[in-house]
């Protein structure tokens, strides 16, 4: 079914909120803070390029169908731009815009040589068969092969696409230079040149930036209480880590609901219980909670790992938890990003707690282009090593400016950004 425009934009967009309006504005207070002439202001708070592509897919019954996607290169000064591409049916261009722009901060903010970006295509992949989804991602690489390349652009998965996914950008890229391009996109699968830890990076690298900031609050490891709201990827990695080094994950939850104990979850079988059934609700062991009240749950870290908008000014008062880990992109909205630091409560921002996901990637890239391949021992070790200076380098800045983890994280990033395109100056 072809959506119109006016039920599309009466659709949710595939974000829950505004994010745009969001990025805009915690850029406008960082340039603020950070005293960015108004030059350099009215080039970072827009995408440098954007292209529009309309293009035709032979659906299995014979039929024709336009679909239109998007890719948008935020901004090029630090390198090639990265960032992922998202199939569902309501995403737009200006969440597209606003993605692409926090993949610019995050990529700065993790000191990889990148610019961010983002791509999508209006699309519900659960309509289409295997062969119809192949057949349009073919197409759309095709149509923005035109501004991709591995010394361009390099997509990623987000929502609605995969591993495989990638790997036929990869092939149909490949086909067209007549030799294999590995680095033209990252998250292939393992046999094609993907990265090992990959898969497991966004999960892993916020418990290693929850580890080293609860050192510095002074907290024990052994005596933290997690909760996690979404068992997907990242949730379901971030209770394996979390437990993997001692800490409990006292409640869980997926789209259906959630579970809880606070004595601590046997998280090896709730994940097969969730496997079996397709959800957590019904695990031994555990009472059951819904998405609400294990935002408010006696805890000592939440990680929100499912949707944007989550914790709000309704209920940022009655959150427990000492420390906020941002999986999600925009799961705090900004009134309650003032309630919670008010109550002490440390926030780590999602451009600084999700950004394992695309520093694993930066290696994928690295390896793809040097043809040499890490152990996934390496690859932790190094994830650990940006991860953390990352955040040490946020706690200094917040520390010095008295500001909260968002800010400082949004000072650093634009800071580095802003340098860069002075650097490089203005052409011509
Ligand atoms: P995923 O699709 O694997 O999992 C999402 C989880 O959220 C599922 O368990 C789903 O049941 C749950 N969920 C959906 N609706 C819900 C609702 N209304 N209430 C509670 N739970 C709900 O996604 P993921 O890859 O784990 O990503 C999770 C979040 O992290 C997303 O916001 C994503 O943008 C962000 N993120 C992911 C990565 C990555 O590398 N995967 C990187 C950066 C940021």
């Amino acid at each position: 079914m072809v959506m119109t425009d006016i039920e599309r934009s009466a659709a949710a967009p595939s974000e829950s909120v505004d994010l745009l309006n969001i990025v805009q504005q915690h850029f406008d207070q960082a340039a603020e803070l950070l005293n960015l002439p108004a030059r350099l202001r009215g080039i970072l708070r827009v995408p440098q390029r954007e292209l529009t592509v309309n293009f035709p897919v032979k659906r299995d019954s014979g039929r024709i169908e336009v679909f239109q996607g998007f890719r948008v290169q935020h901004n090029l000064a630090r390198g090639p731009t990265k960032g992922g591409i998202r199939y569902h049916p309501n995403v737009t261009l200006d969440e597209t815009r606003a993605l692409a722009m926090l993949m610019t901060w995050k990529c700065a903010l993790a000191g990889l040589p990148y610019g961010g970006a983002k791509g999508a295509v209006i699309v519900d992949p659960k309509q289409l068969s295997t062969g119809e989804i192949e057949r349009l991602t073919r197409r759309f690489a095709t149509e923005i092969s035109v501004v991709i390349g591995p010394e361009r652009d390099i997509p990623a998965p987000d929502v609605g696409t995969n591993p495989q996914v990638m790997a036929w950008i990869m092939d149909t890229i490949s086909m067209h230079q007549g030799h294999t391009v590995p680095a033209v996109v990252t998250g292939k699968p393992i046999n094609i040149g993907g990265s090992e830890g990959r898969r497991e990076a966004t999960g892993r690298g916020l418990t290693y930036v929850l580890t080293a900031a609860a050192h510095h609050l002074g907290l024990n490891i052994s005596d933290i209480r997690l909760a996690i709201q979404g068992c997907g990827n990242v949730g379901s990695t971030v209770a394996r880590e979390a437990v993997a080094l001692g800490m409990k994950v006292i409640a869980l939850s997926d789209s259906r609901g959630g579970v809880y104990n606070p004595h601590g979850l046997d998280i090896e079988a709730v994940l097969a219980h969730k496997a079996h059934t397709g959800s957590v609700v019904g695990a031994v062991n555990a009472d059951s909670l819904t998405n609400e009240e294990l935002l408010e749950a006696e805890c000592d870290v939440l990680v929100p790992a499912a949707l944007s908008g989550v914790i709000t000014a309704q209920n940022a008062s009655r959150i427990k938890a000492q420390i906020v880990a941002e999986a999600a992109n925009g799961p705090t909205t900004k009134a309650a990003d003032a309630i919670l630091y008010d109550r002490g409560c440390l926030v780590i921002p999602d451009i600084l707690a999700n950004a394992g996901g695309v520093t694993v990637s930066y290696f994928e890239w690295v390896q793809g282009l040097q043809e040499f391949f890490w152990s996934e021992r390496e690859v932790n070790t190094q994830l650990r090593r940006v991860m953390t200076n990352a955040l040490q380098q946020v706690l200094r800045v917040s520390a010095e400016r008295q500001v909260d983890l968002r800010t400082a994280s949004y000072m650093l990033a634009v800071q580095r950004v802003a340098d860069a395109v002075t650097t490089r100056g203005i052409y011509p």
